[in-house]
């Protein structure tokens, strides 16, 4: 192996899934010099995460893709929720509910590879690219930054960077290199999912839920007519490599004849959720799956990692350019774990519990959950709730809720008044707040004035 001379960069991130390319692409936005390393020779072309929620939009609407996102994607229109063979499905109608005052009032199916190609279309247009087929093997972090060791065809580098963002997914090396642990908690469960080409008469942007006693089975609209993303929960050792297999399945579980004639990608997987038991060392930062895996079931893994790099991009940005003291560096740094690892145990927490809920075991149990749901699904409330708490709008960070977005009049909205890059600053409905175009900030105190813009938001 050759060695090549090294390089210098503010930010190094290690791996270019969804939650890399939106840090690279907030980085770049921020006016961090940026690289993006990562292991595969090309974009995987799995549909993997298929849902991008309204919090999460809201966020990529500041780095500048949500319109491209949105117009690819499709809205969810309605959700049926079967809670048992022989219950009358409940339809929650997406479109009706009290979504409040986001932008974005629907969710959006997307394969996750499009939504990666998005984000590395909008990199690009910032002047950053993807280093494919370079892999982070060490990292040696010091008081200026990290020297890492890269690999790739070309030979061996060192790049030195400011900081590392481990992007890397699940099986995080970078995590492994800092001698992290993320312990997991395995349930006992196997799933399997395919996306199948169907002539099936369904209305093609409606989603399905159906809880039966051999387990649940979800089929969720994309974006291509007649592709369906279907997963069910089988047992371990059940045969489901062809079209017809899973065509049975959803016509014994739901009584439906989708016409399955085509299999696209398909996968299997069991049941495993942790949280890290650190997101920050020295100078290296975890971020997405590196810092908390989840059930795919609960449908925020993708979600998440989004959030946590608009979280600690524009802190990177302050700490490099504000004329800050050492403790008060050290805090805004600090803060990225004290603000997302709680996040991270509430989200694992929460789908953990939902799915639990889904596969229930016990008939006696499974009665009782199918009675409940079913009573309190119909209610209007319950599926305001439900629309607005998967699109994370209602999450807290840091006890602090997220920035709402009314209409200000003339088309403008709050958050278009909200500074893109720094702490803004805001008079709103009599309170003194700052705030980030996603949320309303604790700690002021963190952010000295000298920095944050004095943009006094009032409604018109
Ligand atoms: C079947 C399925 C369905 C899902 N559905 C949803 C959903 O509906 N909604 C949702 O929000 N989430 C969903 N998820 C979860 C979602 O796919 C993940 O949370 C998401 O991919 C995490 O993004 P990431 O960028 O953090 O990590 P990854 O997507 O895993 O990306 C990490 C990248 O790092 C690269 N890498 C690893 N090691 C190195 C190294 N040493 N050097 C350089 N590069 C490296 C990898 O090649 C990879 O490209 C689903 C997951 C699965 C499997």
């Amino acid at each position: 192996m050759t060695t090549r001379p090294a390089e210098k960069t503010d930010l190094l991130v290690v791996g270019a899934g969804p939650t890399g390319l939106a840090a690279a692409c907030d980085a770049l936005r921020h006016g961090l010099s940026v690289r993006v390393v990562e292991r595969r020779p090309s974009r995987a072309e799995h549909s993997k995460a298929l849902v991008l929620h309204a919090r999460t939009l809201e966020v990529l609407e500041v780095m500048g893709c949500a319109e491209a996102l949105v117009a690819a994607g499709q809205r969810f229109r309605a959700l049926h929720v079967r809670t048992a063979t022989d219950a009358t499905p409940v339809r929650v109608d997406l479109e009706q509910r009290r979504w409040g005052d986001t932008k974005y009032p629907f969710w959006l199916s997307l394969p996750q590879y499009e939504t990666e190609r998005i984000l590395e279309r909008r990199l690009e247009a910032l002047g950053g690219a993807i280093d494919w087929g370079t892999e982070l093997t060490s990292l040696v972090d010091g008081p200026g930054g990290v020297a890492v060791t890269l690999s790739s065809e070309r030979g061996l580098q060192t790049h030195h960077a400011r900081w590392v963002l481990g992007c890397d997914g699940g099986r995080s090396l970078t995590r492994d290199l800092l001698g992290i642990a993320l312990p997991r908690e395995e349930l006992d469960l196997t799933f399997a999912l395919a996306d199948v080409h169907t002539r099936c008469a369904l209305v093609e942007d409606e989603g399905h839920v159906v809880m039966t006693a051999d387990g649940v089975l979800l089929i969720v609209p994309m974006p291509e007519r007649g592709l369906w993303r279907l997963i069910a929960q089988v047992p371990r050792d059940a045969a489901l490599d062809d079209p017809a297999a899973w065509n049975a399945l959803v016509l014994e579980r739901a009584g439906l004849d989708l016409g399955v004639h085509r299999l696209g990608w398909s996968s299997r997987f069991t049941l495993t959720s942790g949280v890290a038991a650190r997101f920050r060392k020295g100078n290296v930062f975890l971020l997405g799956d590196a810092a908390h895996v989840h059930s795919p079931v609960g449908g925020q893994g993708l979600n998440t990692g989004v959030q946590d790099a608009h979280n600690l991009v524009w802190k990177l940005a302050l700490h490099r350019r504000a004329a800050l003291d050492e403790a008060a560096r050290e805090a805004l740094l600090e803060s990225y774990e004290q603000e997302r690892r709680p996040t991270a145990l509430a989200m694992v927490g929460t789908t953990a519990t939902a799915t639990r809920l889904l596969t229930l075991r016990s008939p006696v149990a499974r009665w009782l959950r199918s009675r409940a749901a079913w009573l309190a699904l119909r209610l209007p409330f319950v599926q305001d709730r439900l629309a607005r708490g998967v699109g994370m709008l209602d999450l807290l960070t840091d006890g602090q809720p997220r920035l709402p977005n009314p209409e200000l009049g003339g088309g403008a909205r709050l958050h278009d008044r909200v500074h893109a890059l720094l702490p803004t600053a805001l008079r709103w409905q009599g309170q003194e707040l700052l705030v980030r175009p996603d949320r309303v900030l604790a700690r002021p105190h963190l952010f000295p004035a000298d920095v944050a813009v004095a943009a006094r938001g009032e409604p018109s």
